[in-house]
């Protein structure tokens, strides 16, 4: 069993990417193709934003926005306790300080309450200047930004929504990649979308942090690649990337995303009372780049997967270690009493296998195992 089938969505597609592939190869337009910019427009369109810069990783996708808005020593950018690495990486890559928040158990997201406090408590202070909220779309299900964007506002700071995972989530009929001033997401093959390497995407409404990425994407050029007005970096999507990603975004807009809900829905159908199940609001719609459930704890979690393992079934765990408790982050001398809802959710979540592709015997073999470890 697959935990991800990217096989079996590649046996639904091949016929189409297969071909895309072919006309970049027979073109010879690798970087920067004609394919890039209809990949950008059609997922501009898709997300319901004015630009779509893409490039050559979802970390990229969002150290870059950053490097537009001049984060660097001195700034704090809050970011939740509880993600990827690459949300807090890129702060600290710039100089800036990472300023951890804890998260909410029903939605593994920051927590907005956690959020206000920490920022009241940067500014009082003074060392620091808050600039950033990085609201992370975990798991697929969009952060809250209808509370997030009032503290946004109230407090002066500037929103960029890691929606790595969160492609084709949605929040009051608003699509994820559309809450922030900026957002980025990632082509990584797991995420929801996902191409045949790696790369990413950013989204915004402002015109000339639009323009202003497009620059540092390609080395801080001016009129073009040899004009070069400031310090950039080299991240692009290859072309045979988008091509590839062109057929995939229509699968997942016709029936991807409603496939892989239907699958969640499945899931929650036949774990309710049994574990603790992933719970999508009113309003809310995730499109599941994990499932993931909570047990009781890291003993029952422990035979829990081992079962599973027997069986055929994999299984993960996103995420073993809080950001706090990293050892990257060392030199911030955090403790687990400051986090104790990420810290308590590392020892006992688990991700089950999860895809468009899945079908319900599938799902229905899963739970049966799952269950048969918690008597
Ligand atoms: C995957 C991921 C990233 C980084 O994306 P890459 O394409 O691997 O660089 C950032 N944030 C989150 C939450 C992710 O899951």
């Amino acid at each position: 069993m697959e935990y991800r089938d990217l096989k079996a969505q590649y046996a639904a597609l091949k016929t189409q990417i297969d071909a895309q592939i072919a006309e970049v190869i027979g073109e010879t337009s690798f970087i920067s193709g004609s394919k890039v910019k209809q990949l950008e427009q059609r997922l501009a369109e898709f997300v319901g934003v004015k630009h779509c810069v893409s490039c050559a990783s979802g970390t990229d996708a969002l150290l870059m926005p950053l490097m537009a808005w001049n984060i660097g020593p001195g700034d704090a950018v809050f970011v939740p306790d509880f993600t990827f690495f690459a949300s807090a990486e890129v702060v600290a890559r710039l100089g800036a300080t990472p300023v951890f928040i804890d998260i909410e158990y029903d939605s593994f997201n920051i927590d907005p309450e956690k959020l206000e406090t920490a920022i009241e408590k940067v500014e009082a202070e003074g060392r620091l200047k808050p600039k950033v909220i990085i609201p992370v779309d975990l798991f697929g299900r969009p952060a809250d930004y209808r509370k997030i964007k009032k503290i946004a506002q109230k407090h002066n700071l500037l929103i960029l929504e890691d929606s790595a995972q969160g492609f084709g989530g949605a929040l009051d009929g608003k699509k994820a990649g559309s809450f922030g001033d900026a957002a980025g997401t990632s082509f990584f093959p797991a995420k929801p979308l996902g191409c045949y390497g790696d790369g990413g995407a950013i989204f915004t409404d402002d015109d000339s942090l639009a323009e202003y990425l497009r620059s540092i994407a390609v080395h801080g050029k001016g009129k073009d690649k040899y004009d070069n007005v400031k310090i950039g970096m080299n991240s692009r999507l290859d072309t045979i990337q988008a091509a590839i990603l062109l057929p995939k975004l229509d699968a997942l807009r016709d029936y991807e995303l409603e496939k892989v809900n239907a699958a969640a829905a499945k899931y929650n159908e036949l774990l309710d009372g049994f574990v603790a199940t992933p719970h999508i609001p009113e309003g809310y719609y995730s499109c599941w780049a994990q499932y993931s459930i909570l047990l009781k704890n890291s003993a029952e979690r422990e035979k829990v997967r081992e079962t599973l393992k027997a069986a055929g079934i994999p299984s993960n765990i996103y995420y073993q270690k809080p950001m706090h408790a990293q050892t990257a982050f060392a030199y911030l001398n955090l403790s687990d009493d400051d986090f104790p809802v990420a810290a308590d959710v590392c020892t006992r979540v688990l991700s089950l296998p999860i895809h468009p592709y899945l079908d319900d015997d599938t799902i229905a073999f899963i739970c049966d195992t799952l269950k048969s470890a918690l008597e």
